[in-house]
């Protein structure tokens, strides 16, 4: 028989014995769950060697003995040998501790599961006869799409504490909302929505989800940030799950961090989950990488609000990309700043709007004629002014690059590490 359980593995010592393919496959997953992982293997393979090197695990590098699983809460017998794989399941059995056999599911005392995850929900699936690896896996995934396609109602049934999410729904197509900002929209007993981002995905929500609409605009008038605050708190303190959904992401001139503090000076639980910014996502979907090796290695992102701000015109002189935010009336402004600072008059300057939507449209101009060909074009918020030379018309064309980028060395690569 098997009892399905769900262990908590944070900052607890787990062993895997045989540091090879399967090894190395468990130990991530054990990462993922946080555990303090032990790798053993005398000669162990070229990943594990990196994992350790990055200090994700310790690695023992010879044969296994039993002592090594001193202080373990879970083993797994993972080497290419079901003769060594039986022996530490039988020396993890004498200790009293779990003991995965890689080898032969049926002879350890515990199974992984085949595991998924939404939201706060894992979902696993074992077999509780013979072990059928691939099986257990179809079924989990069945569950979890299941789960994610939002036919299961995810809100609480036990009264619970309120809480506030903010959520970043990126810059308005529903497919650049993240999983993680579906899901939290799934557990929402109300949602507090602005104007922009992707607002279409609340339609689907169920009839008795309470949508408050927020939503500001340049005309109408704004809902004053103390309001909302009020309204958040409010149906949080009545035991509420509220989602705060926001355009972009809610940190990026979106005013998260005040509604965080006010959460949490109500003593109001309040979590985040990012969002895809609009400074970033719409250049690059209307063909601006906002950093090019050689040609912009920063990029500023500040709001047309602060004006012909002395940071924007610097930058731009340095060579840095300029994304502008709600800087559709100031652009003149900052325009003529730049002109009179000397910054190039033919520096490419784009302005997307509604980027992401089916309404999407960019205007080219330079930085001299930026403010007329705009005006001209009937440029309206919400857009994103880019200003720099990864905005030329074409920049992605190898001859248009290869004319603006300054040679770099092959060798100045960037890494993540
Ligand atoms: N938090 C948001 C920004 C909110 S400020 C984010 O991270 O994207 C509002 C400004 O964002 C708008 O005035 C406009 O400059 C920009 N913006 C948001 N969505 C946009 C879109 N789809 N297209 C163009 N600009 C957008």
């Amino acid at each position: 028989m098997t009892t399905l359980v769900g262990l908590d593995l944070a900052g607890r010592r787990v062993v895997v014995v045989g540091a090879g393919a399967v090894g190395v496959r468990r130990t991530r997953r054990l990462l993922e769950d946080a555990a303090r992982v032990v790798l053993v293997d005398p000669e162990p393979s070229a990943d594990a060697r990196r994992m350790a090197s990055h200090g994700d695990v310790a690695l023992v590098e010879r044969a296994v003995r039993a002592a090594d699983l001193d202080g373990a809460w879970l083993v797994v017998a993972a080497t290419s040998d079901p003769a060594t794989n039986a022996q530490v399941a039988a020396w993890s059995e004498g200790a009293g501790t779990w003991c995965v056999n890689a080898s032969d599911g049926a002879s350890g005392s515990a199974r992984m599961a085949a595991a998924g995850r939404h939201g706060d929900l894992a979902i696993g699936v074992v077999s509780t006869e013979e072990p059928d690896p691939r099986r257990a896996a179809a079924v989990r995934d069945a569950l979890v799409r299941h789960v994610s396609a939002g036919e299961v109602d995810l809100r609480r049934r036990r009264p619970g504490q309120g809480r506030v999410v903010l959520v970043g729904s990126g810059p308005g197509d529903p497919d650049l909302l993240t999983t993680g900002g579906r899901e939290a929209l799934r557990t929402a007993d109300v949602v507090v929505t602005d104007r922009l981002g992707a607002t279409g995905i609340l339609d689907q929500l169920p009839d008795d989800v309470e949508v408050v609409d927020v939503g500001k605009s340049p005309t109408n008038h704004p809902v004053p940030q103390a309001e909302i605050n009020r309204i958040l708190v409010e149906h949080a303190l009545a035991g509420r799950t509220v989602v705060r959904y926001k355009g972009g992401d809610p940190y990026v001139f979106g005013r998260g961090g005040e509604e965080v503090h006010a959460c949490r000076a109500a003593g109001v639980m309040v979590e985040i989950v990012p969002g895809i910014t609009s400074a970033f996502a719409v250049p690059a979907l209307a063909g601006i990488p906002v950093t090019q090796r050689g040609v912009a290695t920063s990029v500023l992102v500040t709001s047309g609000h602060a004006g012909a701000d002395p940071a924007t015109v610097e930058a731009l002189a340095a060579g840095a990309t300029v994304v502008l935010l709600m800087a559709v009336s100031s652009l003149p402004d900052i325009c003529a700043a730049a002109l009179a600072a000397g910054v190039d008059a033919d520096l490419p300057v784009a302005a997307i709007e509604r980027g992401s939507t089916a309404h999407e449209r960019v205007t080219r101009a330079r930085l001299d004629t930026a403010a007329d060909v705009m005006a001209d074009a009937g440029v309206r918020p919400p857009a994103i002014v880019v200003m720099g030379r990864v905005a030329a018309e074409g920049f992605l064309d190898d001859e248009v690059c290869a004319t603006l980028a300054r040679p770099v060395s092959p060798d100045a690569a960037d890494t993540d590490d």
